[in-house]
């Protein structure tokens, strides 16, 4: 098993916008990241970043109020097969794709997998087709019915890699666990922004608060009985102070 986590661009924004508990006027770089994974059972994707459209076109994609908000700042290079590109990997290597959920900067390089297998919660499937507001890029919504491998809670892909159902931030948002040789690893995606909300008191956006505040218990939980280390989706800090490698480093 092999994990890889790609750096697949950033957005400029104030931290308030992560952290609600925090005082206005701080503006980070917040990054964005999409998951490689080689398993036994074949090469996997978690999430895929950012659109082309999002780069070129942010006000166009999420309207004038929110790009602001949250200003992308993309290059060709942060796009996902960019990404695997420098790796060796192409789309055709890829076996299947799971998405966290389907957030513009989470499914946004879905479109490039067109005859892959899709692994989703249906719960999520039916969120994101059903709201164009809260899912803006079609991109991400750009999935055959046959490609789409709809899943309703906990999903194992293979002994040491499944998902686990974390809703609250989405309807269907889940995480996944990487079992490696050299540990376990949580990838909470945006069930878990940073670490400093690494707690049920301090949750980030979501559309079901409540359901979002047991999430983050069942992740509290899940990494202290797997003795597994957490990665946030969006912590400008946790790469650095927690010395995580980045691809084209990886973990196995
Ligand atoms: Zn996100």
């Amino acid at each position: 098993m092999r994990l890889w986590i790609l750096p697949v661009g950033t957005f400029s924004a104030d931290e308030t916008v992560l952290d609600p508990q925090c005082e206005p006027g701080n503006i980070l770089n917040i990054p964005v990241y999409a998951y490689l994974i080689d398993s036994p059972n074949g090469l996997f994707l978690f999430d895929t970043g950012c659109s082309n459209h999002c780069r070129t076109d942010p006000k166009g994609l999420l309207g004038q109020e929110f790009s602001q908000l949250l200003q992308p700042r993309l290059v060709p290079d942060d796009y996902i097969i960019a990404q695997l590109g420098k790796i060796g990997f192409a789309p055709s290597d890829i076996d299947g794709v799971i998405n966290s959920h389907l957030h513009f900067d989470h499914g946004g390089g879905n479109s490039a997998f067109n005859r892959h297998k899709f692994v989703i919660q249906r719960s999520e499937w039916a969120a994101a087709t059903s709201d164009r507001e809260q899912y803006p890029d079609t991109a991400a919504l750009a999935i055959d019915a046959e490609q789409l491998h709809l899943v309703d809670g906990d999903y194992r892909l293979d002994t040491q890699l499944y998902t686990i159902s974390t809703p609250g931030h989405t309807e269907g948002h889940q995480s996944l666990v990487v079992e490696l040789s050299d540990g376990p690893i949580v990838l909470t995606s945006d069930a878990v922004y940073t670490r400093r909300q690494f707690h049920p008191d301090n949750i980030g956006t979501a559309t079901n608060p409540a359901q979002a505040q047991l999430s983050v218990a069942r992740l509290l939980q899940v990494t202290k009985t797997l003795n597994a280390r957490p990665f946030f989706s969006h912590d400008p800090l946790q790469v650095t102070q927690e010395s995580w490698r980045l691809s084209p480093r990886f973990y196995q």
